[in-house]
């Protein structure tokens, strides 16, 4: 933005700092109405100063907006007076404001502070974009289309609002205002809080060991040292002021890795009244859900101090908390490898499943098969949740195919495969049976579709758009009704 800055300047003009309006600082003027004297004074004036006259009127005009706002950075803190409050936060460190301000503010403030004071009023300033309507046009009273904060607050709430315009925002670009953004940011701001409900839940039934590190499981240090990594790479890019990029590291973590992953992962062993860790897994939850609160905390305020209050005695309010850092501690390379094996074998199963339309109830035996004595290692140490996240009913971890079935399932990992027999998956019957009404149907919608085309009153009439899309049915229904015919004979075999 500097092109702007300086061509303000260079080019500078008068300005006519006053205005005909009701509300602002009042141009200090005084105006005798018996000699025409006029006194300009910092105190108010009630007898003119030439012919003692007392019939004084000040001048009825305001000075310009951005003539008071330009002493903001200082007037604030008490400026002209000598404050404690100027003392220690004058000059102030980073002004975040819109593009569209820079010289009416920006500038204003910048000479202002230099005049009034001799020093800049701040080091950084930080543009944001305009937040603009759906339509990318500015809001505006004549168009009709801004959108009130206070009625999304009502809505959706403040966080949700707040989260939704730090991300859809890259620094100086504008932004467009979607309702469904900030529906998206709520239900983000509910996970986290169903979340950490969860967690609290299971908090109260059983102890919080202040677990010593080397009683964490694989999953439990994985997940220390994803939040580890995160608390530093999201450091790093909010210095470069990389709000959006920040935010969207800590929701990803949350929702992904914390929720969808690592919860999944220990629910085996918080149900469980037998498992020595749970102790241990009580305590990463809880450890990583205040250090995921506090890197959300500058986006969702609300929803985290209220959780963090709750959660913890610790530490008072999370405002005040102490910021995460990257420790040594806390870095496990070698799990975090470990973990992403796991999660991608699970990755597989879960696609074979989805390709057959295998039921989530359905369990069956998983083998996995690796050369690998470290890689078959890692799924003996994740065999308590790998066996729940893979819908297995039981879990074979071995060197070679010995005991799996020529028509089992496969799905290919790094240094390992994965085999579900088929028989386990498909009810062989059944499916025979649904597989050929599906075949009927399709053979059904060919005969329809095949009478449509070869109909000379419908080729003739219809539509060329028409015409086509009979066509592009007749040949999904072929492929389909093909796929069927080899499944089915596949299976009577
Ligand atoms: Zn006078």
């Amino acid at each position: 933005m500097n092109k702007t800055y300086y061509n303000w300047l260079e080019n500078i003009r008068d300005w006519c700092v006053s205005r005909q309006l009701w509300w602002g600082h009042r141009i200090p003027a005084y105006y005798c109405q018996d000699c025409g004297e006029v006194t300009v004074s910092k105190e108010s004036v009630c007898t003119c100063p030439k012919c003692q006259s007392s019939n004084i009127q000040q001048d009825p005009d305001t000075l310009d907006t951005w003539f008071s706002s330009a002493l903001w950075p200082f007037s604030t803190l008490g400026w002209p007076k000598t404050t404690e409050e100027m003392d220690y936060f004058f000059p102030t460190d980073v002004l975040v404001t819109g593009y569209d301000i820079i010289f009416f503010w920006v500038i204003r403030m910048v000479f202002s502070s230099l005049e009034q004071t001799g020093r800049l009023p701040f080091h950084t300033v930080l543009f944001h974009g305009l937040v603009r309507d759906d339509q990318g046009r500015k809001m505006s009273k004549s168009l009709g289309n801004g959108i009130d904060p206070l009625e999304v607050i009502d809505k959706y709430g403040a966080d949700a609002l707040r989260f939704t315009l730090i991300t859809g925002n890259a620094p100086g670009n504008d932004m467009r205002f979607y309702w469904e953004r900030v529906e998206a940011s709520r239900n983000f701001a509910n996970k986290v809080w169903n979340a950490s409900r969860f967690i609290m839940m299971n908090m109260e039934k059983a102890d919080v060991t202040d677990a010593a590190l080397d009683h964490l499981t694989l999953a439990d240090r994985w997940i220390l040292s994803k939040v580890n990594h995160l608390a530093k790479d999201m450091t790093e890019n909010l210095d470069k002021f990389e709000l959006g990029i920040a935010a969207s590291k800590v929701y990803d973590f949350i929702w992904e890795e914390f929720c969808d992953w690592y919860i999944e992962m220990v629910k085996p062993r918080l149900y469980s009244d037998t498992d020595e860790t749970k102790g241990a897994a009580l305590w990463t939850l809880k450890t990583v859900l205040v250090n995921a609160l506090k890197l959300l905390h500058p986006y969702m305020p609300f929803v985290t101090e209220e959780i963090f209050c709750n959660l913890q005695e610790e530490e008072e309010s999370i405002m005040i908390s102490a910021w995460p850092e990257w420790k040594q501690d806390w870095d496990f390379a070698s799990d975090e490898a470990a973990v992403d094996t796991i999660k991608e074998a699970v990755r597989g199963i879960r696609n074979l499943r989805a390709g057959m339309n295998v039921a989530p109830g359905r369990k069956a035996t998983v083998f996995v098969v690796s050369e690998k004595d470290e890689v078959r290692s890692v799924f003996e140490d994740a065999r308590v949740f790998f066996a729940t996240l893979g819908y297995a009913s039981e879990v074979y971890v071995q060197a070679d195919k010995s005991g799996i079935a020529d028509d089992a399932v496969s799905a290919v990992i790094k240094d390992a495969t994965v085999y579900i027999p088929f028989a386990e998956l498909v009810d062989i019957d059944k499916e025979i049976e649904r597989l050929e009404k599906e075949q009927k149907r399709l053979e059904g919608e060919i005969k329809r579709c095949n009478g449509m085309l070869n109909n000379p009153n419908f080729v003739g009439k219809a539509p060329a758009a028409k015409i086509e899309e009979e066509k592009g049915k007749l040949e999904t229904y072929t492929n389909m009704l093909a796929q069927v015919k080899e499944r089915l004979e596949q299976l009577k075999k």
